[in-house]
């Protein structure tokens, strides 16, 4: 087994270099044999016709004229030497390498490497080699190194490895699939990664290993999946079916087909015997809210009760007074935060126990000690990123195992959501209901802000109500960080006094915030100076402007939440981007913002800016380091690959086929899926 001999047993690998290596964490044949190329130098050489001004190319050439040595300083020289190319004459050009003057005879062939000049047929050298380059010289692997470690060496090695133990490189994927796909062979794809013959060679190896990789990825996530499903404890509710569909019936609109959709599967969720343990995305306003209110209806017909879990009060009452009105009476719904206390929380905690309130909606005071649950069977946790791991504790704890679904408006690009939740099903509304006005995006540079502002007072006059997020409170960064205080300021200064202005930050108490946003929300204040607090979830349809000062330090993301807080009315709303991006990504940004409000085209183009690992951070998001697969680049690969997965492992074949032992056996062995914790 190549996995359990170490690397000293390839020759000319000796114990020094072995060191060396292990600073790569490399220790076996296998590991080193594994070990691919960051990068691809190419050096094909191309007609003089094909060549790119600027760019570094190869060309071999024969040479005509004598070379002219020009010295300028003390060690500086300049070589000239003319090449005949496909019957054309050339420029070379040889910097600092004096001793060409003796190497290069009249008639020579020399292939030379650099900077070409299309306009006076000039390639300026930095490396040249007598004679016709090889064609496996043409493309030249570049490693990753460390240590001592030079590219010579670990080449030799890579050589000497690979022809004594090509043989033993087994096979993982089945013969149709390689066949399906028009992969190459394992040990030829490795031959190939590290000594590419030609390009169309390489393409396919990569795509082999690509594969290879993210095929594995998936199954492991499908396999965790599997097992965590099937350890689950759960309740399967006997929903009645003509009951839900009277209620969807009942709601003042009909459901869109992403809503339905996503509605199927979770009621599917609900009906089987395992704990469900789904991630409901959608943008904001897509209808999420609904399609919970449906989901908790269809546990309340099954003799269950139901509970909405959301960050903030003012979320909380917000969310209790749409679910009231979406069940008329058709449940009975309580509201239960931190405010509801003394002998009214008794109460309430009471009928709770009794089964006499069917859905509560509230803060996490709905899972404390003095709350208990007669019959809990369905759980929504909105916003899951406010609500961790913790929380789902707390209710198995209480020895409570409802369905859970999660909800988010932050949209994750697909093939994060792939990757990152391989192991939660994902449920995805991608469709907003019909007659929404978008929102009007502009960006302006702060010279502009006057006229802003003045935009701001004619919609107030007009009834409206407005929003100006600055990024921080206070000067931890005085140079140019707006403050929220300043700008509160200012525009209490600026604007006439029947426009009252309020401020909101992080600072505050959560019930003084909370009394902020009561304001805003009952139009006692008309414009609210904010930091990002206001990002979550809050609803005041009346507001239509939205400002954001510094608009280029958030990230697409976080802008397209700070939007999303207008355009919940009927009247157009807008956003308005203040910005001088000094960078190229900033500015695309802006431009980004104002030419879509699809949000996960948004998360796809921010995924594209900032990288995977930027996006999540990847420690918090446990995205596993990939060797050549890029989740952005290869997310068709990915998808394929987590299909592929998922039918062999749903089918079962995956461990039944013998086709797939091998395959199998690395899945098995993965420490994460050996010792994976159900949770
Ligand atoms: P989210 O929770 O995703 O932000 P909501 O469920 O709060 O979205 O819906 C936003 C608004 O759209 C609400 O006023 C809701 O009544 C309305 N709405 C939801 N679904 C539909 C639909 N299918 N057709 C029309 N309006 C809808
Ligand atoms: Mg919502």
């Amino acid at each position: 087994m190549l996995s359990s001999l170490p690397v000293t047993e390839i020759s000319g690998i000796g114990e020094k270099m072995a060191e060396e290596l292990s600073l790569l964490g490399i220790y076996t044949v296998e590991d080193f044999l594994f070990h691919f190329p960051f990068r691809y130098d190419m050096n094909e050489i191309k007609p003089i016709t094909e060549l790119q001004h600027n760019e570094k190319v190869t060309i071999v050439g024969k040479v005509v004229t004598e070379p002219s040595l020009t010295f300028f300083g003390r060690k500086k020289s300049r070589a000239t030497v003319t090449l005949e190319v496909d019957y054309v004459a050339i420029k070379a050009i040889f910097f600092n390498q004096a001793f060409i003057k003796r190497q290069l005879q009249v008639g020579d062939t020399v292939t030379v490497t650099g900077k070409w000049d299309e306009h006076r047929l000039q390639i300026t050298v930095s490396h040249y080699k007598k004679g016709t380059m090889k064609s496996s010289d043409a493309i030249q692997p570049v490693y990753p190194l460390k240590g001592k470690l030079t590219l010579n060496q670990l080449r030799k090695g890579m050589k000497a490895a690979l022809h004594t133990y090509k043989t033993n490189i087994e096979e993982i994927l089945p013969e149709s699939f390689l066949i399906n796909y028009k992969l190459p062979k394992r040990a030829d794809g490795l031959q190939q990664m590290h000594f590419p013959e030609n390009r169309i060679l390489l393409k396919h190896a990569k795509r082999r290993f690509i594969y290879e990789e993210l095929l594995l990825f998936q199954l492991k996530m499908q396999l965790l999946r599997k097992r965590k499903k099937e350890a689950s404890v759960g309740n399967a509710l006997q929903i009645q079916k003509d009951k839900v569909l009277q209620f969807i019936e009942s709601l003042p609109f009909q459901l869109t087909n992403a809503q339905t959709k996503a509605l199927n599967e979770i009621m599917a969720d609900l009906r089987d015997p395992f704990r469900m343990n789904r991630l409901l995305q959608g943008d904001v306003g897509s209808g999420k809210t609904a399609v919970a209110a449906v989901g908790l209806y269809a546990a309340v017909t099954a003799n269950k009760q139901g509970a909405l879990m959301v960050p903030t009060e003012i979320l909380a009452e917000q969310h209790y007074e749409s679910l009231s009105q979406l069940f008329k009476g058709q449940a009975k719904v309580a509201l239960l935060t931190g405010s509801v206390k003394g002998k009214k929380r008794r109460e309430l905690a009471a009928q709770i126990t009794k089964h006499e309130v069917d859905i509560v909606v509230g803060t996490h005071a709905l899972i404390q000690e003095d709350v208990q649950f007669a019959d809990l069977g369905f759980v929504i946790v909105d916003e899951q990123h406010r609500f961790g791991v913790e929380q789902r504790r707390v209710l198995r704890d209480k020895g409570l195992h409802p369905d859970v679904l999660f909800m988010t408006a932050t949209p994750i690009p697909r093939t994060m959501a792939i990757s990152a939740f391989g192991d939660m099903d994902v449920s995805v509304i991608d469709e907003m209901p019909e007659g929404r006005k978008p929102v009007e995006t502009y960006w302006v540079k702060d010279n502009m802000l006057s006229r802003v502002l003045n935009f701001i007072m004619k919609e107030v006059n007009n009834g409206h109500q407005a929003y100006v997020i600055c990024p921080l409170i206070e000067e931890s960064d005085k140079l140019d960080i707006q403050n929220a205080v300043d700008v509160y300021h200012q525009l209490r200064e600026y604007f006439p006094e029947e426009i009252q202005v309020g401020l909101m930050h992080g600072r505050l108490h959560s019930d003084e915030k909370d009394a902020v946003m009561k304001e805003f929300a009952n139009n006692d204040i008309q414009v609210l100076v904010s930091t990002t607090v206001v990002e979550v979830g809050v609803n005041v349809p009346n507001a239509t402007i939205m400002v954001i000062y510094d608009a280029e330090r958030f990230g697409l993301s976080q802008l397209h939440q700070l939007r999303g807080r207008v355009g919940r009315g009927d009247a157009q709303s807008f956003c308005i981007l203040l910005a001088d991006p000094k960078s190229e990504t900033g500015r695309e940004r802006m431009r980004i913002m104002t030419e879509t409000t699809d949000g996960f085209q948004l998360s796809e183009e921010d995924l594209k800016l900032r990288g995977p690992g930027d996006f999540f951070g990847t420690k918090q998001s446990g995205l596993p380091q990939f060797k050549v697969a890029d989740l952005v680049q290869d997310y068709r690969a990915l998808e394929t690959a987590r299909n592929d997965a998922a039918e062999l492992v749903q089918s079962g074949q995956f461990f039944k086929d013998s086709s797939f032992s091998k395959l199998r056996k690395i899945v098995e062995n993965d420490p994460y899926v050996k010792g994976q914790i159900l949770d």
